[in-house]
């Protein structure tokens, strides 16, 4: 029987660009007995020597960091700019959990009758699912830390975009970090995915993809108590009170929603407006999207690039349509190319109603809501209104109110007068349907370890 095949396509041109094998359940079996054997001596190693090999890999991606981009460009359509920042994410993160490799430290606790201590220990194997949205960071979110740790790592990439986290795995070797610890099996979710989820040998998962997947992965894991991480799909709010710099918080907002083509989970897609300066607001907004350059993801000017695919076009256009399709609502459309590739343009809705689907759903598109509100505690309410809990910015002057907003939003990655959320060494996930657990920060390895606690007597 001939082996699976995916194609791997250009979102910008609609061309395949590559054609790789998909792992079967029976290549993820082979995977995991190679990357245990790997995982035993790794863990046996100095912690020195793991920090020393883990920081000679961040160099080599380092070393290529131009052609990693150019290649999640191609694989992603993603912008030159931003694809060099993904690039950069792997090789400070790399750098980062290094450090950490001698910094696993465990605890002395006063006990009566013996001295009593806990030691961390790695998990064994780690199983990274990753999404299609951000290829390489989110890839190595899991890879460094869960390595740094202790432990081997197979990664299954997004159907759609597998072509980066092969070329890290070739990249690993060059480090020389041991054949089979870090293993890449591009694969259809329900085979190579689920083989992992299913596999005795596979310690934990660390999942990253739509919440409607992660539900199922998590019950997957509960039968066998497997570890998890899940990071989910977000709805994120973006508060602009009255008090705060208006034509500021207007400026920035495009880029927080159409960003990667608003293919992101932090992604400001719900824009709450205190109803006093909306109309000024609106005002500043609608302009700041027309200009957002929207284009050929490799040119340097390019601000938007493609959408990953036309499923996924198709997904948000029906969300756009059936919002606009109510009483009252105003759409406002920015400018895409035509043709081939998976274009959609920068879109803003004003009008529709708090609760309606394409103002509580995940959109996954340059898609934004504008919703008034009339005080902080409708501020707070609204953003809250919604099943996810990813991030959320808040746009004030006054730093008592930034403060209570930010006590009171459920969200695990919240920024004031900024949209910024992800920095290698500060946590990030979700609160409520968005995640569960965290990433990144100075906590990032102790999830990739279990706690072992020994007693010893002194009475014998
Ligand atoms: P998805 O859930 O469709 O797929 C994610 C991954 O899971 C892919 O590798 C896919 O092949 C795999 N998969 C699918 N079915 C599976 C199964 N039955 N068993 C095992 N694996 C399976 O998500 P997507 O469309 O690729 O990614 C977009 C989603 O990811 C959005 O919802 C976005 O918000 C979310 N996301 C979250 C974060 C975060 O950090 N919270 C970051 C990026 C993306």
């Amino acid at each position: 029987m001939s082996q699976p095949t995916l194609d791997v396509l250009n979102p910008a041109t609609a061309e395949v660009i590559a054609t790789v094998p998909a792992a079967s359940a029976a290549d993820v079996d082979a995977a995991v007995a190679r990357a245990a054997a790997a995982q035993r001596s790794w863990a046996a190693a100095a912690p020195a020597d793991r920090a020393r090999l883990l920081r000679r890999f961040a160099v080599v991606v380092d070393e290529h960091i131009e052609e990693l981009a150019q290649l999640e460009v191609r694989e992603a359509g993603h912008t030159i700019g931003n694809a060099r920042w993904e690039a950069g994410n792997v090789r400070d993160l790399l750098d980062y959990s290094a450090g950490g490799a001698e910094r696993l430290l465990g605890r002395q606790i006063p006990v009566a009758g013996g001295i009593d201590f806990t030691i961390l220990e790695p998990l064994g194997v780690v199983g990274v699912i990753a999404p299609w949205n951000f290829p390489m960071p989110i890839a190595a979110w899991g890879l460094a830390p869960a390595l740094a740790a202790g432990n081997a790592v197979l990664l299954k990439p997004a159907e759609t975009t597998p072509l980066t986290a092969l070329r890290l795995a070739e990249l690993a070797l060059a480090a020389d970090l041991p054949e089979g610890l870090f293993q890449v099996l591009p694969g259809e979710g329900p085979v190579a995915g689920s083989a992992l989820v299913e596999h005795p040998g596979v310690a934990k998962i660390v999942f990253t993809g739509s919440t409607r997947t992660g539900k199922h992965i998590m019950t997957r894991c509960a039968e066998r108590v497997k570890r998890l991480t899940l990071e989910l799909g977000g709805k994120s709010p973006n508060v602009v009170f009255a008090d705060a710099d208006v034509e500021a918080a207007a400026a920035s907002a495009p880029m927080s929603f159409l960003d990667n083509a608003g293919q992101d989970c932090c992604a400001r897609t719900r824009i709450l407006v205190e109803r006093s300066v909306y109309d000024r607001f609106l005002d500043a907004l609608v302009p700041a999207v027309s200009a957002v350059v929207v284009g050929d993801p490799a040119d340097e000017k390019t601000q938007m690039g493609p959408l990953i695919s036309a499923v996924q076009r198709d997904r948000v256009r029906g969300l756009v349509d059936g919002g606009r399709e109510a009483d009252g609502v105003r759409a406002m459309l920015g400018k895409a190319p035509e043709g081939p590739g998976f274009w959609y343009p920068p879109t803003v809705l004003a009008g529709v109603a708090p609760d309606a689907p394409v103002a509580v759903e995940e959109v996954f598109g340059p898609v934004a809501v504008v919703l008034p509100f009339e005080d902080e505690a409708d501020a707070v309410r609204l953003a809250d209104a919604t099943d996810y809990g990813l991030a959320g910015s808040v746009w004030t002057r006054d730093v008592g109110r930034a403060l209570r907003v930010s006590q009171g939003l459920r969200v695990g990655n919240l920024s004031v007068n900024s949209h910024s959320s992800v920095r290698y060494s500060t946590p990030f996930g979700g609160y409520k349907q968005s995640g569960l657990g965290r990433e990144l920060g100075p906590d990032a390895l102790a999830a990739f370890t279990e706690t072992k606690n020994v007693f010893i007597s002194t009475e014998a």
